[in-house]
């Protein structure tokens, strides 16, 4: 396939290209209206369609002839447990399950909240909730318990599922007690939180409220498929904004299922009785669309693994996964890559497995650095292929078409092309195109493909604010970058107050909002500095009110714990420094982009609406002292 013409193709009649996609997956009735403007501005696809993504996931792969095929296979070195689950017996799963849930009261378009380890029972809830037409909201297992609290209060779920604990490392982390926590902080209370025992851990269980995983289910009435309309919810994941309140990401039934198998055949070039490895978790999007429905749609086999890539029990963990399943192909997020390469500098453990299986490696989340890229090539003799995507649009932007003939090659620092559909521009702060080779806002020309979100739950009005609003007819996606002559997107980073910690999108907003509630700091702005492992890292410049004398390294152990605390260990938080003033506009706003710029070294222009810019070099050299620029 010639990718320049199939490209053109797609944008020049978007409804005739995607409305062919759509004839690939199983409908319980095809749709009729293939695109629709939303009042918000965005565009649903096959709104009018009838499916059930659950159904597509499974039965309709047993009815290919897939039943004993593989659909997951669970592994996890952190609790000695390997199972490989056929999509038989995961149908047979999801169905009783979906059962028990329907019994609790959940039905179709109701929320359920799963906060759970990477266990395969996480998987099933999540296929449960799709088959009864309920909307689940995955919240990460790393997430503290008011960050789970502000979620609840959001997705106002039924039912709140988790399981005792996770394991990190050697580290058994109890989740009930968080869970219970976030509810007693949360205004809205779920009617039962139904919890699966570890057992390596017993949670306490408080009658009545509490379910057991497994008695919840005896003896109920497997659940058929429901079906849904194509612009129903199938899911919320809450991502970072740049305020504190996240984003609740809604996804489509319709869309999705159509963009995900697009995705998986075109993109990741995966075949029916492949087997992919999402290394993610199934707290981000990637572990929505590339651990439980991608492959499961595309009647792949996909390893579910509940590890890290080092000592579980070693640097060697990830070779022997590949080696173990006859990986085909893996996804994963650099850092995770540069953890392997610190550990194991030579990538000397990877020659103690047979790695031929691998075809390809896919890495995304964050920026791929040029020596990790070499490193990873040189060992593993595939192609790297960087590419580019975010939890809003739910399968890539960028990327070569591995399906394809001819996949365009990687480039050095460039996530690739444009991926079908993605009419990708840049434009300055005033929203004109600007030509190739030079940097401005990264943004996507209406109308999205299918599977991009289009909504914000509960705030529909928030969705046009926050991506539509800025560059009226175009998607803005945050990023920064340029495309050169081409047609090679490169991606420079987030132009909001955004940053990647380890491949995590957080909000510095949302830490502000921590650090500042202590009762010694009058204000302070959170930036990302950057991070040789991490990519970025968060640091906290602090204003102190005045009389204040706490010590700093008393003031910095203190917020550390807080915004453990109330973000999460995720978050990294470990630096403050305190700074006598922080640069603002004459209005009184803290110039966050300009301390952006510092952090990372960067060149920045002084803006002429600066109050007092003898700050600047203030700051700068706050910053030099502390070793961070
Ligand atoms: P998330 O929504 O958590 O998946 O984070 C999406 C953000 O991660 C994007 O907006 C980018 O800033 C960043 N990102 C994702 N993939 C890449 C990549 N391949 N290169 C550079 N940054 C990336």
């Amino acid at each position: 396939m010639d990718y320049s013409n199939v490209y053109r193709q797609s944008l020049a009649d978007p409804q005739a290209y995607w409305a062919q996609q759509a004839e690939l997956i199983a409908w319980f009735k095809k749709p009729e209206t293939i695109l629709q403007q939303r009042p918000q501005g965005s565009h649903c696809w096959f709104a009018d369609g009838e499916l059930n993504s659950c159904y597509l996931a499974l039965d309709w792969q047993i009815e290919q002839g897939r039943g004993d095929q593989v659909a997951l296979y669970y592994d996890s070195p952190v609790s000695g447990v390997k199972q490989a689950i056929s999509y038989r017996e995961l149908l047979i799963k999801v169905a009783r399950f979906a059962g028990a849930l329907r019994k609790l009261g959940v039905d179709k378009g109701d929320r359920v909240v799963i906060y759970m380890p990477m266990v395969p029972e996480a998987a099933v809830a999540m296929l449960a909730c799709a088959r009864l037409g309920a909307v689940h909201s995955v919240v990460f297992g790393g997430f503290a318990a008011n960050e789970l609290a502000v979620r609840i209060d959001d997705a106002k779920p039924t039912l709140i599922l988790t399981a005792s604990c996770g394991i990190e490392m050697d580290k058994t982390i109890a989740y009930k007690p968080l869970v219970d926590k976030a509810i007693g902080l949360a205004t809205h209370k779920p009617a039962h939180t139904l919890v699966l025992q570890r057992p390596m851990l017993q949670a306490s269980m408080t009658p009545g409220q509490d379910l057991d995983w497994h008695e919840a289910q005896a003896g109920v009435e497997p659940a058929g498929c429901v079906p849904v309309r194509g612009a129903d919810p199938l899911y919320i994941l809450y991502t970072s904004g740049t305020t504190g309140q996240p984003k609740g990401i809604v996804r489509d039934n319709g869309g999705h299922a159509v963009a995900l198998l697009y995705a998986l055949r075109n993109v990741y070039g995966m075949r029916p009785g492949d087997v992919w490895w999402g290394a993610s978790d199934i707290g981000w999007v990637v572990g929505h669309s590339f651990i439980v429905y991608g492959p499961l749609m595309g009647g792949c086999s996909a390893v579910f693994y509940e590890g890290k890539p080092i000592r579980t029990p070693d640097a060697g963990a990830y070779w022997r996964v590949i080696a173990e399943y006859g990986v085909n192909a893996m996804f994963c997020a650099p850092t995770a890559f540069r953890a392997v390469r610190k550990e194991d500098p030579e990538g000397a453990l990877s020659r103690h497995y047979d790695l031929s299986s691998l075809k390809r490696l896919f890495v995304a989340g964050e920026k791929l650095d040029s020596s990790t890229h070499d490193w990873l090539a040189g060992l593993l003799r595939v192609p790297v292929m960087d590419h580019w995507w975010q939890t809003e649009t739910g399968w890539p932007m960028t990327s070569a078409m591995m399906g394809w003939d001819n996949p365009s090659e990687s480039r050095l620092g460039s996530t690739n092309k444009p991926i079908p559909g993605y009419d990708i521009r840049v434009l300055d702060g005033d929203g004109n195109e600007l030509p190739a080779g030079e940097s401005g806002n990264i943004c996507v020309k209406l109308p999205m493909p299918p599977g991009v979100t289009w909504s914000i739950w509960n705030q529909p009005q928030r969705f046009a604010e926050a991506y539509l609003s800025l560059f009226p007819g175009y998607y803005h996606t945050g990023d920064g970058g340029y495309v050169d002559d081409d047609g090679y997107v490169f991606i420079t980073g987030r132009t909001d107050d955004v940053i990647n910690v380890s491949g995590h999108r957080l909000s510095t907003g949302e830490m502000e909002e921590v650090v500042s509630g202590h009762p010694a700091v009058a204000e302070c702005a959170v930036i990302g500095v950057q991070d040789a492992l991490k990519g970025q890292l968060p640091v906290g410049l602090v204003v102190l009110k005045s009389g204040e004398d706490i010590v700093a390294a008393a003031l910095e152990a203190e917020l550390v714990e807080r915004v453990r605390d109330q973000v999460g260990a995720l978050a990294c938080f470990r630096r403050v420094l305190v700074v006598q003033r922080l640069p603002k506009t004459r209005s009184g706003k803290i110039l966050r982009a300009i301390l952006r710029k510092i952090a990372v070294g960067e060149s920045y222009k002084t803006p002429s609406t600066i109050d007092d810019e003898s700050i600047l070099p203030e700051i700068s050299s706050v910053m030099k002292q502390a070793g961070l620029v």
